[in-house]
């Protein structure tokens, strides 16, 4: 690997300089009121973020993973049952995770690169008239298969069959990167992590709970310490965590959210769409297909791009990283050697989007698949010089 190259995984993504920078501080008393000024704006920041103007925001020094877990260990108890669709290797981890905390999963089986299934939801939800469903799993962007789904539909399918059931949306690969909106589609935990979106190091779960969220946390009985909201809703009420916070990563997130205000969310969705269009364009240049089976479940954040039967499509990602120290990312679970993927998300420009289609070719072309060098490039080439928009002055 090379530490020039921009890396092209779905994440951690590559991290602004301004960001490195805002983590790498000296140390300050973490139960102080100068930790305050750093904790509470970012809590602010992730809240705007998420297009809220009530959720809670609580952050953990954890990953995504340990976002799943707050929403399940907060808001649940043992044998409640959790409706989720299986549509990739995120939504089949989380799944894996609530029948390891004792809770029963009624699981709706969706082929990979197909969306999520409200109109199952709603009559699963419409049939479970006793409310034996106390949460609704929900991944909005299958980041194993480019597959992004339709949040307010399945909230729309809660509503239509009347149910009470909590909502909770994984939005590790979403949020800050492609529209997402806590109060609008009535959200109740959001969860992200801090090494997507929001360009940071790994290191922090970032979620948002809604009133109800709130409300249920009073009497779900899941065992839970680490990741207890009403811990940390008292720690932040006297600046301070129960326990030592990543004190440089929060200050990092401040700055993130200040970067993705700035620019203005709705820039930030419309440059990860117009990136990710180019890398669309240059896939279909190649003669290759998305693992997403239609164009309105195709992710803004990342492309899985099927490669042909009998090829070993590890393959590609291990060329390019020992031949021109660039990552991409391999195909997880159902579709490993199937696919690779391309990450286009957080701290991206057209021009680095190039020089990783530019990669691909030619690892591609080592590979012995039939690719024309260049062909894929002109493609996003063409769809760049069309759809420009004016330079931001950005870090
Ligand atoms: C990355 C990711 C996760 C897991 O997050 P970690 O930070 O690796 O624990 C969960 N869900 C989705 C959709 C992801 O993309």
């Amino acid at each position: 690997m090379s530490f020039q190259n921009p890396v092209f995984i779905p994440g951690p993504t590559n991290i602004p300089e301004r960001l490195r920078k805002a983590c790498d501080m000296p140390t300050i008393d973490h139960r102080s009121p100068l930790f305050g000024q750093i904790l509470h704006p970012a809590r602010e920041g992730v809240r705007k973020v998420l297009k809220s103007d009530s959720a809670e925001i609580f952050i953990f020094p954890s990953t995504g993973t340990g976002g799943w877990e707050t929403a399940l260990t907060n808001c649940l108890s043992a044998g409640d049952t959790v409706l989720a669709a299986r549509n990739g290797m995120f939504s089949q981890r989380w799944i894996d995770m609530c029948q390891r905390h004792g809770l029963e999963v009624e699981v709706v089986e969706t082929p990979w690169g197909h969306g999520l299934p409200a109109d199952r939801y709603e009559e699963i939800l419409t049939a479970d008239t006793g409310h034996r469903i106390k949460a609704v799993l929900a991944t909005h962007n299958e980041t194993a298969t480019g597959v992004k789904s339709d949040i307010a539909a399945v909230r729309r399918a809660l509503d239509a069959a009347g149910h009470p059931a909590l909502l909770f949306v994984d939005g590790v690969s979403s949020i800050a990167s492609m529209d997402f909106r806590f109060d609008e589609w009535g959200v109740d935990v959001a969860v992200a992590g801090s090494q997507k979106g929001f360009m940071l190091p790994p290191g922090l779960a970032i979620t948002g709970f809604s009133a109800k969220a709130m409300e249920a946390t009073k009497t779900a009985t899941l065992p839970r310490t680490f990741f207890d909201v009403a811990d940390m809703a008292k720690g932040y009420a006297n600046n301070a965590y129960p326990y030592t916070p990543a004190v440089g990563l929060l200050n990092g997130l401040n700055e993130a959210c200040g970067m993705l205000l700035d620019e203005g969310l709705e820039n930030v969705f419309a440059r990860h769409h117009r990136i990710a269009e180019g890398v669309r364009a240059a896939v279909g240049a190649w003669g290759l297909e998305l693992c997403a089976v239609s164009p309105e479940l195709y992710s803004d954040t990342v492309s899985a791009i099927r490669t042909p039967e009998g090829f070993n499509a590890t393959q590609i990602v291990e060329h390019a990283a020992s031949a021109y120290g660039v990552a991409f990312g391999t195909g997880l679970g159902e579709v490993a050697g199937k696919v690779f993927r391309i990450g286009h998300l957080g701290s991206l420009t057209d021009v680095m989007a190039l020089s990783g289609l530019a990669t691909a070719e030619m690892v591609m072309a080592d590979l012995g698949l039939d690719i024309r060098l260049g062909s894929g490039v002109a493609a996003a080439q063409d769809y760049y010089r069309a759809n420009r928009t004016p330079l931001r002055a950005a870090a």
